[in-house]
């Protein structure tokens, strides 16, 4: 998949992105979808990107196909290719959606599990926000704890199935709650807290 070059710090506010969670609320997470992506970037720069979905385990993906201007032969290149999709478990049940980062940098696989990827001007592939450099203008406002958010609920997610698979259906212990099962209760209990606020995310961006 992509391997980067050398992006210097930019604004991720100025790329073009795909956001899951407008994905999502656009339908797009139901199973398998084709649709357009249209960015309108200043007051020109018209970009367009068709976007096949498929979402049945194992295998879930985003296909995109889209035209990239080659500044050296003014010729657009057809660039075509899959990124995966992820999923984390929710406390009611269900699923949540995450882009798993396609880059690859200094030979290494991102892989991080994020909610935007981006597309700076002049590159190719889709990518999160920290291999391509990206910082935004309200992260440089006011500071912005949206990324530390995610990090924690992956952490929390991770933590939540590991604890998950040892307790097993071992919940008590003469006729008293295990403490691992207590621990899981307080992990569940913060994934709910979690939940609901990822499920606001739109408010926070
Ligand atoms: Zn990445």
């Amino acid at each position: 998949m992509g391997r980067l070059g050398g992006f210097g710090a930019r604004l991720a506010d100025e790329s073009k992105s795909l956001n899951i969670f407008w994905l999502k609320k656009a339908g797009y997470l139901s199973g398998s979808s084709i649709g357009t992506i249209t960015w309108k970037l200043g007051h020109q720069e018209i970009v367009s990107c068709v976007i096949a979905i498929h979402v049945f385990p194992p295998d879930r993906f985003i296909r995109l196909t889209f035209k990239v201007e080659q500044p050296s032969s003014k010729k657009d290149q057809t660039t075509d290719y899959k990124i995966k999709i992820t999923t984390t478990p929710c406390y009611f049940g269900g699923v949540r959606y995450w882009f798993v980062c396609p880059l690859i940098h200094d030979g290494i696989a991102c892989n991080r599990r994020v909610a935007i990827l981006y597309l700076p001007s002049g590159a190719s592939y889709f990518g999160c926000r920290h291999c391509y450099n990206l910082t935004y203008k309200t992260q440089q406002r006011h500071g912005c704890r949206l990324y530390s958010t995610f990090s924690k609920y992956f952490d929390l997610c991770d933590k939540t199935k590991d604890l998950q698979e040892q307790v097993g259906n071992r919940l008590w212990y003469a006729g008293e709650m295990t403490r691992k099962a207590k621990r899981l209760m307080k992990l569940r209990r913060k994934q709910l807290a979690s939940d609901s606020l990822l499920d606001n995310w739109d408010c926070l961006h």
